[in-house]
């Protein structure tokens, strides 16, 4: 079996139907972002593997996973919450070693989030009648009948999960809890660049004693491997799906054969609105947060500012300043990756923009200079047509940009085939109840950034997504209403 250096036992196998699976002949590379040596090897899945955890999801569901109670799945939630928090250490360091990133963004939000969204489920589902609500309707044509409806819950049944690598464990359970909370059964197919959480959670699950199949995860690449087979397997009921926007179309495409339930968070050119009234100090601390925490590998980091043009030299010397003192930041995921972010920082500059901060790869002068990191980079001078300022980059860069009405930064923000996340900075209360909502973006902070709270909706409008995810929500999406109608 394949070895990493992740926490744990060290492993990474596939999971089907409740039994560890030592993986066939084809395996990948794990490679470490901070110095690119290569840690270990994990098994490519092949038709047969995602073909036998399909089918092990639906024996599970046809099984003692299909008979389960609220109460059952809200206990198992608890128990796999636990087993992760025990864990934690073990977690924090897989996490790391597979992505290079800062130890506290590990410990403070990856594995704590992790725990959280089972937490949150289990509470969930008491708020939730298990049978949903039921409607008397008094009268019913014919006669002097009456009818009842009442309307039942049902889990959509086999769903595949498919995650990307910048939020591994937290986007992972963000839709493997509220899938398994509302009785489905789960196939996770976690980045090929950030399986060893995953499989930690799949020895976690498999502790908790959830019966055989109700949880499956199987390891691989995207096209042409475990996605693409899991996306266009007919015995797959939904996909659930975080990732690129192109990634998305690829899914949809796929599952458009079997008309295959979808729910999509994609990608995003977030911008930020900064009005001369606002808080400046917080405002340039708050996008420098958003523009360069994970080193800018969230969905929602900022990549767009708009500054009201009284306080826009300002705030450009302020956050090249940031930019510049920012030290302990994390690598790109690959070298693939890096090369893609030092792509845009050339064409930042071939369409013109100028470099008031960063724009290549940093010089460290000890192993990590054979890893992937790039300076958090601060443009401007482009026009909103330039591509730097409409294709989503996903490292650490923003483009700043001056305007002067209410109405230009609204046309300008709005002007993307993204809407993700927006962030407005301003004092003004009634311009921010006015401004936000024009906003084309499924969430928008005022005076803030990445502030959740796991029962609000979370999702993009456009190109951004399909769908919301968060508290009923991801019930919603994960359950199957039908109605029940008794004439009496
Ligand atoms: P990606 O689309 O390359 O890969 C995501 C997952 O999809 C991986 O597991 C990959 O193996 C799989 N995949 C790739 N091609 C596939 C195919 N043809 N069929 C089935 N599966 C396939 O994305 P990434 O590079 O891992 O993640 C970065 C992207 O994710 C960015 O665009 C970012 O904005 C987006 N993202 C969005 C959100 C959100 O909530 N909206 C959150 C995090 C990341």
């Amino acid at each position: 079996m394949a070895q990493t250096s992740g926490g744990g036992t060290g492993r990474v196998a596939h999971y089907v139907g409740g039994t560890f699976l030592p993986g066939g002949p084809r395996t990948f590379p794990l490679v470490d972002p901070v110095d690119g040596t290569v840690r270990g090897h994990a098994p490519e899945a092949d038709e047969a593997v995602v073909d036998a955890a399909v089918q092990a999801a639906r024996a599970a569901l046809d099984g003692a996973w299909g008979t389960t109670t609220v109460a059952d799945r809200a206990a198992a939630l608890r128990r796999i919450a636990d087993g992760i928090e025990a864990r934690f250490a073990a977690f924090a360091n897989a996490e790391i070693a597979d992505t290079g990133r800062p130890r506290d963004l590990a410990e403070t939000l990856d594995i704590p989030r992790a725990i959280g969204n089972f937490r949150a489920y289990a509470d969930l589902l008491y708020g939730r009648p298990e049978r949903a609500y039921t409607t008397a309707v008094p009268a019913w044509s014919g006669g002097s009948g009456q009818a009842l409806n009442y309307t039942v819950r049902k889990p959509l049944g086999v769903v595949a999960v498919i995650s990307p690598w910048n939020l591994p464990l937290l986007l992972l359970t963000w839709k493997v809890a509220p899938a398994l909370a509302a009785g489905n059964a789960v196939i996770a197919k976690p980045s090929e660049e950030s399986p060893s959480t995953a499989m930690l959670l799949a020895e976690v699950i498999d502790a908790a004693g959830l019966p055989p199949g109700a949880f499956n995860l199987v390891h691989g690449h995207g096209a042409n491997s475990a996605g693409e087979f899991l996306t266009r397997h007919d015995g797959v009921d939904a996909v659930a799906f975080t990732g690129e926007s192109a990634t998305g179309s690829a899914i949809m495409r796929n599952a458009a054969d079997h008309l295959t339930a979808v729910s999509f968070e994609l990608g995003g050119k977030n911008p930020a609105v900064v009005f001369a009234d606002a808080d400046l100090e917080a405002a340039v601390a708050g996008t420098a947060r958003s523009a360069f925490t994970h080193s800018g590998q969230i969905c929602l980091c900022t990549e767009r500012v708009y500054v009201e043009r009284p306080v826009y030299d300002l705030f450009v010397e302020e956050l090249g300043k940031r930019a510049r003192a920012l030290t302990g930041y994390g690598p790109m995921i690959s070298a693939a990756h890096r090369d893609k972010v030092l792509s845009y920082y050339r064409l930042a500059v071939t369409e013109g923009a100028t470099v008031v901060a960063g724009g290549g790869q940093p010089r460290f002068g000890d192993a990590r200079d054979g890893g992937f990191h790039v300076e958090p980079t601060v443009l401007t001078g482009l026009p909103n047509s330039a591509r730097t300022l409409q294709e989503e980059v996903f490292g650490p860069v923003c483009h700043v940009a001056p305007f002067d009405t209410e109405e230009q930064a609204l046309a300008l923000a709005n002007d993307t085939r993204y809407g993700l996340a927006a962030t407005v900075w301003t004092r003004d209360l009634a311009r921010a109840h006015r401004f936000a909502p024009k906003l084309d973006a499924g969430i928008v902070w005022v005076n803030a950034w990445n502030v959740r709270d796991l029962r609000t909706p979370f999702g993009g409008v456009k190109a951004s997504g399909i769908g919301r995810e968060g508290g009923e929500y991801s019930l919603d999406f994960f359950s199957e209403p039908a109605n029940i109608c008794i004439s009496y």
